[in-house]
């Protein structure tokens, strides 16, 4: 038992403040010494045009305003989009690991999820075979992550791209791309977005968002970037649930997309030696297998299995696990949450003096407990 208090390395937003230009951004919306504006459902122009002007940056040249729909947040315009595609009993198609959020959202949207386990034995491949016999006629949505939360693993254009030579030979089914981590990337080739693939059929979709890469935690804003006739329904949605972002946030998002490359750099210098620390921390670490290091994301996804507890299923184990780990100091995400028990999220995404902190108290913990097993 710790007698420290707990350190958590379990949060999937990071501590860092908001970046100044955004905060200027949004208290100029504020001191205007007018009502503020009432946005629109889909979004303020402004915004959605630098939004465009950023995606097209990234290779997606033919994406336009009318393509962008500014949404309270990733969760809240996923769910947005998964209603205004899905029809009851439509299966969604989740490779897990995935980010724990995806199911409910999901579920709530009439879907019902589909996962189509990866391994980490192969470094999570994700082949065209294995997409080919995983589709069923009922599949109407593949739900992609790139880079992936929560196992870190970027997709490389050349792997993405013989992915979607599956996808296109079945033109009613879309493709999702949760690209919300896109810019925290360690690699030299930038994230590819789905969005600067050829797409015959109108399939891509892509969901992205402002509280991870661009460390507008907090604020609520995310935004949809989908065919235009798409974008139109999913603002109706809004617009019927009063679910359009207040001007100050859309303000300070407007701010933080132009000023990317700065603000994403910014992170990245601060995540640098985190995520050294912690990758030469679980390097250490006896019976944990290596994997090449994360690309992306500021999560590490360690497979901790041989330090499981016999317990009645793998579920339960994993569970124990983290109940320990959270006993001696240290709270992690259980892997089962993400689809994978017996492995955990460490997110780096910290003040360096609580990754100090915890990786001693990991290391202790999981050694006990090998002692126990
Ligand atoms: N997608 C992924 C993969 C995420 O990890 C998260 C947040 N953890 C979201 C979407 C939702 O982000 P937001 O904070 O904008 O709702």
């Amino acid at each position: 038992m710790s007698s420290s208090p707990l350190v958590s390395l379990a949060s999937g937003y990071g501590p860092y403040p908001t970046p100044a230009v955004a905060v200027e951004a949004a208290m100029a919306t504020l001191r205007s010494n007018r009502a503020l504006p009432v946005s629109a459902a889909e979004g303020q122009p402004e915004l959605r045009a630098a939004l465009a002007s950023h995606y097209r940056q990234w290779g997606a040249t033919h994406v336009t305003p009318e393509h962008v729909v500014v949404t309270p947040g990733g969760k809240a315009g996923l769910l947005t989009l998964l209603q205004a595609v899905l029809q009851p009993g439509d299966e969604v198609l989740v490779p897990t690991p995935a980010w724990f959020g995806f199911w409910e959202v999901i579920q709530r949207a009439g879907g019902v999820v589909r996962l189509l386990p990866l391994s980490a034995d192969d470094n999570y491949a994700f082949t065209p075979a294995q997409l080919a016999e995983a589709l069923t006629p009922r599949t109407r949505l593949l739900l992609l992550t790139n880079p992936n939360n929560p196992t870190g693993r970027l997709y490389t254009r050349a792997e993405v791209g013989a992915l979607l030579e599956v996808t296109q030979q079945h033109p009613e089914l879309l493709v999702l791309s949760d690209e919300i981590y896109d810019l925290v990337q360690f690699g030299e080739d930038p994230t590819p977005t789905l969005l600067s693939f050829p797409d015959p059929h109108a399939q891509h979709l892509v969901l992205n968002g402002f509280s991870k890469s661009l460390e507008l935690v907090g604020w609520g804003v995310g935004y949809l970037v989908v065919p235009p006739a798409l974008a139109r329904k999913c603002a109706a949605i809004q617009f019927a649930t009063g679910k359009s972002v207040p001007a100050p946030a859309q303000a300070a998002a407007q701010a933080a997309v132009e000023a990317a490359a700065a603000i994403a750099a910014d992170l990245l210098a601060r995540l640098a030696p985190n995520r050294a620390q912690l990758l030469y921390a679980l390097a250490a670490l006896p019976h944990v297998p290596a994997l090449p290091p994360p690309a992306g994301t500021y999560y590490a996804f360690p497979d901790l299995r041989a330090y499981l507890p016999p317990a009645e299923s793998k579920e339960v184990a994993s569970a124990a696990l983290v109940t320990h780990l959270k006993s001696n100091g240290v709270e992690v995400v259980d892997g089962t949450s993400c689809g994978t028990p017996g492995f955990v999220r460490l997110s780096y995404a910290v003040e360096p003096a609580v990754l100090t902190e915890a990786l001693p108290r990991l290391r202790t913990a999981l050694e006990a407990m090998r002692k126990r097993i």
